[in-house]
């Protein structure tokens, strides 16, 4: 389960579960007993109707035993039919113990129990007993109860009314067939309502999860959740993020100024430093040693201006203090101008650079520096990244409201790994030659590109196969077409 929500809702449902089950087995057992109180009640009061039913036909007629065939004494037969009608097992004894009536559903019992059901006659009599008889080896259970019959003269001894447990009983097939109904309609009901109450507890929760991830780049640190009013667990997490978030922004300003301020700073001594250097080259009658160590020194000033340059443009993005100067412009125009600059990078390198441009005019407004910063940026990388004999391509189209700005090379291409970093600052594939190799950089090119395409509402996207080449493709927006 990768949701919260689905958790919830599965613990909802198996507890929901559980407690029917347990309902329903406490209903049943509470159910039972019912009706075992309700079973001696019956019993109670149909050996009270027969008493009665006696005691009656005893007043009307006198006695009401008669010797049967065999001359053995039995009630008389038409207060014997009477009693057949009261349903159950019912024994009337002789004060000597002796049968005067036996039901007709007593009979079926048999002789054997029968005779048992009498035997608990004698001692029960006296104190109006009541009990249970469970018949081995079938397992059937009489419950019964015993009272004396006074006042009838004196024959009478005792009455013995009982009944099949089995009447009152509610087999564990009632249970099971009860819970084959409920169960399944109570656990769809569970997940139903699990699910929504899961659903509406955490929606809250989704909600700072969106926020928060529209949050996620340092350029939105200001914004802030909206904090709930009740300050239950979300309404403190959300507070605590929005603490968290305050602390990110300062650090992030902090860090933010201090990398603007020192490239600035450092902008003003390197242009001194320059210019004493670039005056000493000029100098006549140098040794040519010195000569040697004061060119490698005006590539590394010239190197460490251009990474000035770069930090204290994404430091300037970053606070926001890096504003676009838009004007409508014919974008071939800049592709012209930066494939001059392109053909005497490839010429030194031994690449060809070729250019595809629409015949009609591309105009967008844009900043026309910025755009010919990353262009020029995408042709140094696609030269610099490109073996001799190679070509480099770059293409201009439009269509669908947007103009596409392609750069394409033949160069030596980038591993799949490291495509997804390519924008990152400070990111080199080979960051061991930073300095000194063929290919010197610092790694915030692209990150320079991405922000002047994003600054425009554009994208930038790569495409590359390792040995192959690189294609990097400008997106921008064209309002109004
Ligand atoms: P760098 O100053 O190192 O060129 P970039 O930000 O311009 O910094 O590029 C970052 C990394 O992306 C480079 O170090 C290089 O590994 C890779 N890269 C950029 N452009 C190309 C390309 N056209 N062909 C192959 N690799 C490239």
């Amino acid at each position: 389960m990768q949701t919260i929500r689905g958790r919830l809702t599965a613990w909802y449902s198996t507890a929901l579960a559980c407690t029917l089950v347990a309902f329903a087995v406490v209903l049943f057992l509470a159910r039972r007993s019912a009706s075992y109180q309700d079973l001696d009640r019956r019993l109670q009061s149909e050996a009270d109707l027969t008493a009665g039913i006696l005691a009656e036909s005893y007043r009307a007629r006198g006695d009401l035993v008669e010797p049967d065939r065999s001359g053995k004494p039995v009630l008389i037969s038409d207060v014997a039919a009477l009693l057949e009608v009261v349903p159950d097992f019912l024994l009337i004894t002789a004060h000597d113990g002796r049968t005067l009536f036996i039901s007709a559903d007593a009979r079926a019992l048999g002789f054997q129990r029968v005779e048992q059901l009498l035997r608990l006659l004698p001692p029960a009599v006296a104190r109006r007993g009541e009990g249970t008889l469970r018949f081995a080896p079938s397992g059937q259970t009489i419950r019964w109860v015993v009272r004396p019959l006074p006042g009838l003269g004196p024959q009478f001894g005792g009455i013995l009314a009982g009944a099949d447990t089995k009447s009152a009983e509610l087999g564990p097939e009632q249970l099971l067939s009860s819970m084959v109904l409920i169960l399944p309609l109570g656990v769809l009901a569970a997940v139903i309502l699990g699910s929504w109450i899961a659903r509406r507890a955490l929606e809250p929760v989704d909600r700072i999860i969106t926020e928060v991830r529209e949050i996620t780049d340092g350029r939105s640190l200001h914004r802030r959740l909206a904090e709930p009013m009740v300050k239950d667990e979300v309404g403190r997490l959300a507070e605590t993020l929005n603490q968290m978030m305050q602390r990110l922004e300062r650090s992030f300003t902090a860090l933010r100024r201090f990398t603007a301020e020192a490239s600035h700073e450092l902008k003003t001594p390197l242009t001194v430093l320059r210019a004493g250097v670039e005056r000493a080259i000029t100098t006549s009658g140098l040794p040519q040693d010195t000569l040697a160590v004061l060119e490698e020194t005006l590539q590394e000033v010239n190197r460490m201006t251009e990474l000035v340059d770069a930090l204290l443009t994404l430091a300037r993005a970053d606070e926001g203090r890096a504003p676009l100067h838009r004007e409508p412009v014919d974008l071939r125009e800049i592709i012209e101008e930066a494939k001059e600059t392109g053909e005497l990078l490839a010429e030194q390198a031994g690449v060809r650079v070729s250019v595809e441009t629409p015949p009609s005019p591309v105009v967008v407004s844009v900043d026309r520096s910025r755009i010919r910063q990353l262009l020029l940026n995408l042709l140094t990388n696609a030269v610099k990244y490109t073996p001799k004999g190679g070509t480099v391509r770059m293409a201009l189209g439009q269509d669908d409201g947007q103009v596409t700005l392609a750069v394409a090379d033949t160069g030596i291409g980038i591993a799949p790994g490291d495509l997804p970093h390519i924008f990152d600052r400070f990111w080199r594939a080979d960051s061991a030659r930073t300095r000194t190799g063929e290919r010197p950089g610092a790694g915030l090119g692209l990150a320079i590109c991405k922000w002047i395409a994003e600054a425009h509402g554009g994208t930038i996207e790569v495409q590359s196969r390792p040995g192959r080449g690189t294609t990097f493709m400008v997106t921008l927006p064209k309002p109004g077409t």
